[in-house]
């Protein structure tokens, strides 16, 4: 991947995000599945936003006015892609809301997990549904391209779920014209997860109701 400026900065998690992480990365949790479930429900709602904006702001949508959800396979390099062509991530947007825990539902899970000394972690990624980060129960490595609709700058947010992550500007050329993409790196006993057949599953059962049309590409090799 390119970088347009040379600067990388370094940021570490916020202390409750690598406890979260930890949780993730050794859960026997075995419903891994639902990663996809809460990357496409962030896909639709960064697309409800910008419909949302655009109604004062109609500029935002430019050219491409329809909102669109893409999962890409490409089984050779066992990587598997979320993007989507709605509102995006500035920088200060993505140390925000993918380095600290923002949200109140991942809260109250971590709440949760305190009072039950870990015991049941496994059992309330479920129930709870944690966003994003659960992107890490399949990936080693993860890295966000997100362009913010109406900016002229991409940013790459990359990270191995170890304890810190990377953001760097990233160049336009090869960024989303706006939006997001998210690269899973996927572990060894992951690699399913870049086969049409299992995706589409999965897809058919967790994310029916998404208002977003999704469709599955495979990379040609
Ligand atoms: P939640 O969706 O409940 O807010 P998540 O952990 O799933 O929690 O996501 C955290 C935040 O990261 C979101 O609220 C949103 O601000 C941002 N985010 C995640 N994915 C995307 C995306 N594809 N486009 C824009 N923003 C996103
Ligand atoms: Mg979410």
């Amino acid at each position: 991947m390119s970088e347009v400026e040379t600067s990388v900065e370094k940021h570490v998690f916020e202390a409750d995000v690598a406890k979260l992480l930890h949780l993730m990365v050794h859960s026997v949790y075995s419903d891994k599945n639902v990663f996809l479930r809460e990357l496409i429900s962030n896909a639709a709602d960064a697309c409800e936003k910008l419909r949302y904006e655009a109604i004062v702001a109609p500029e935002l949508l430019g050219s491409d006015p329809t909102s669109r959800i893409t999962l890409t396979l490409d089984e050779e390099n066992a990587r598997l892609t979320i993007e989507d062509n709605g509102i995006g991530m500035g920088r200060d947007e993505l140390v925000e809301s993918l380095g600290t825990i923002a949200r109140s539902g991942t809260r109250a899970f971590m709440e949760r997990i305190e009072a039950a000394q870990n015991k049941d972690g496994a059992q309330l990624i479920g129930q709870f549904g944690v966003g994003f980060y659960s992107a890490f129960m399949v990936a080693d490595n993860v890295d966000v391209v997100s362009r913010r609709a109406g900016t002229d700058k991409a940013w790459l947010w990359a990270s191995d779920g170890k304890g810190s992550y990377t953001v760097s500007a990233f160049d336009l050329a090869d960024a989303p014209a706006r939006g997001t993409r998210i690269t899973l790196h996927l572990m060894e006993d992951a690699k399913t997860f870049t086969s049409r057949w299992t995706v589409e599953g999965i897809v058919k059962e967790q994310s029916g109701h998404v208002p977003v049309p999704i469709s599955i590409v495979e990379k040609p090799g």
